[in-house]
């Protein structure tokens, strides 16, 4: 295990204050974002200026969007290891400018083979493990299918090698970059779990403690790891010394002496990793209002989610209606979309999931029939019957969607020849399943929280079980809009499920209330998942529409984090979006957070004069 913690820099001490929670305070030295560039050439918005960087230098090198999506991504492991690296998976879209064709990469995690219905089933008791239990366990280790996307978009849409676009992070995870006060946040949120694993205290609590904000991170092992991987291929996670060292980590838990927690060992085979491919698949399709958006079909559950709520939508004038019944009428959407979400949607290979139906204007019209202008519907709502043979435009009482919300990443990336990426990926829960793999410096995700560990109750079917080699339910929703066949916006967003309600609502507020992409990412966010209340921000609570919308029979409460540790400050967002849109004479507006998650990182290659 190599060194890890530089030499602070001269700003630490003069954040200090921020470290005993005196507040923020700008350090020099670290890196300046910028939420807004505009510009040509290409672009990148991520979370971290590092990233965005790694992106920018390989477009100007002459990568297209997928090279440097690559090296984004592979940077935002060592930048944002909570919620981004090779211990993950996610979903890839991608326009190609010479094909003119949106396609799609599901790289979700799966069970391993030897997994079935009782994954999560404690034999001791015959019930369910409680979910802090499955969270930092090797159980909850899904395959990783991070890597094994980033060598199926190169083949595909490349120009460089892979060694080539980790070139950067390779560097960075070298070099080292400044702690900043939402990594340190974000270690401090996970400092009791992180405590339990050698390997992980070793890299993020060097000497025992939460790395000093304007200290400098390095990650040698991570960088070793990039190297081995760029000289023989992704092979050696895939089956190789990597994998070997997955696989010894999930069952051997590199446990701290002190450790409290005993956490439960996986079923993860060399085998397994082995046998792991990324899946190209057919993107789903909606037409909304003139505009092509084009999202990611199961195992997420993104595009159909979305795709499903705005077909409801546009059977409304939002535009010309007053602003809290569109928003009402947006609220309303969501809430039906999800209760057929939790019915309908698994992963397809397993699950016969009705994508055609969910998403047809028939089936919506149904749905948006059920819409009452005058008052709010009783949540949860039903599930609709797609198949047409219920009846149809009948409110009623059904099963609820499950809202954990956790963190991952979402970024943006065009190059000079129009190519664009939308591409979300995750470990999971921030932190994943806090096991950093000993000696190879990346962090392995808990994406298997994402089945419903046990089938309801009531005895309604649950696409959402695990079973041997499935990938879990995701809500991910990279999404990429087209207008007259031409790319328009690249959008998507982290949050557990609040991700479709986040894409769904930077949508309306674009599409349907005109507003510019800047501002339709920084409105106050409100999260409708068909359950009684709608999770919104504090923000939510100042505009001039929600006394309307309470007037109209809405609840809204503010995430209640009372259950997590008191001394952890956690923001109430929503989200942390990044999108990209596209203008005449190849004008780009890159946008991302102003706020929230400490903001993101927005560069062009060629800024606007
Ligand atoms: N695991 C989540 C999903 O696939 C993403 C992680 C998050 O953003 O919370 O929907």
């Amino acid at each position: 295990m190599r060194a890890r913690l530089g030499a602070l820099s001269a700003a630490t001490l003069a954040i200090a204050g921020l470290v005993t929670g005196a507040g923020a305070a700008q350090a020099d030295s670290l890196p300046t974002k910028h939420p807004v560039a505009e510009g040509f050439g290409g672009a990148v918005v991520s979370d971290t200026a590092q990233s965005t960087q790694a992106g920018i230098d390989i477009l100007k090198r002459g990568g297209t969007a997928a090279d440097a999506a690559v090296a984004v991504a592979a940077t935002l492991g060592v930048t944002d290891p909570f919620v981004a690296g090779i211990g993950g998976g996610g979903y890839f879209v991608y326009y190609d400018a010479h094909s003119h064709k949106v396609s799609v990469i599901d790289g979700r995690e799966t069970t391993p083979r030897s997994a079935d219905g009782n994954l999560f089933i404690d034999p001791a008791t015959g019930k369910p493990y409680d979910f802090p239990t499955a969270v930092t366990s090797g159980l909850s280790v899904g395959v990783p299918g991070n890597l094994a996307t980033w060598q199926r978009a190169l083949q595909r849409w490349g120009k460089f090698s892979l060694a080539t676009n980790l070139r950067p992070a390779i560097d960075v995870a070298e070099h080292g970059f400044p702690v900043d006060a939402t990594l340190y946040e974000q270690i401090r949120e996970n400092q009791k779990r992180f405590a339990q694993f050698s390997s992980t205290s070793e890299l993020f609590l060097p000497g025992g403690d939460l790395p000093p904000v304007g200290s400098t991170l390095r990650n040698p092992d991570l960088a070793d790891t990039y190297r081995d991987i760029a000289r023989h291929g992704t092979g050696v996670l895939y089956g190789g010394s990597v994998g070997r060292d997955v696989v010894d980590a999930v069952h051997n838990l590199p446990l701290a002496p002190g450790a409290t927690l005993k956490p439960i060992e996986g079923k993860m085979t060399l085998g397994d990793l082995a046998a792991y491919r990324a899946i190209d698949r057919k993107p789903t399709h909606v037409d909304y209002r003139g505009y092509d958006v084009y999202g990611m079909p199961p195992s997420s559950s993104g595009g159909i989610t979305v795709g499903e709520a705005l077909n409801i939508l546009e059977n409304y004038h939002l535009s010309s209606m007053d602003r809290v019944q569109a928003l009402h009428t947006y609220l309303e959407a969501s809430a039906l979309a999800f209760a057929d979400r939790g019915r309908y949607i698994g992963d397809s290979a397993y699950v016969d999931v009705p994508q055609k139906q969910l998403l047809s204007d028939r089936f919506a019209r149904t749905r948006a029939c059920q819409i009452d202008q005058t008052k709010a519907l009783p949540k949860p709502v039903a599930p609709g019957d797609p198949y047409g043979h219920g009846p149809s435009c009948k409110p009623g009482q059904g099963s609820g969607a499950n809202g954990i919300e956790t963190h991952t990443n979402h970024f943006v990336v065009s190059d000079r020849w129009g190519n664009v990426v939308s591409y979300t990926n995750t470990i999971e829960q921030l932190g994943g399943s806090a096991i950093v793999v000993p000696d190879r410096g990346f962090l392995l995700n808990n994406e298997l929280t994402d089945f419903d560990f046990a089938p309801p109750a009531n005895g309604t079917p649950d696409p959402n079980l695990p079973e041997s080699g499935k990938r879990p339910r995701s809500s991910m929703s990279p999404t990429i809009v087209l207008h007259h066949g031409k790319p328009f916006l690249a959008v998507g967003s982290p949050g557990g499920a609040t991700i479709i309600t986040t894409v769904l609502q930077i949508l309306v507020n674009r599409l349907d209330f005109g507003m510019d992409l800047e501002s339709a990412i920084a409105a106050p966010r409100a999260s409708q998942r068909n359950s009684a209340t709608t999770q919104v921000e504090p923000a939510w609570f100042d505009l001039p529409t929600t006394p309307g919308l309470k007037a109209l029979g809405h609840t809204f409460a503010i995430k209640d984090t009372s259950s997590l540790d008191p001394t952890i400050k956690i923001p109430p967002d929503i989200g942390v979006a990044s999108g990209l849109e596209f203008r005449d004479h190849g004008l780009v507006i890159a946008a991302g957070e102003p706020v929230r998650r400490g903001g993101s990182a927005a560069q062009v290659v060629f800024p606007a004069p």
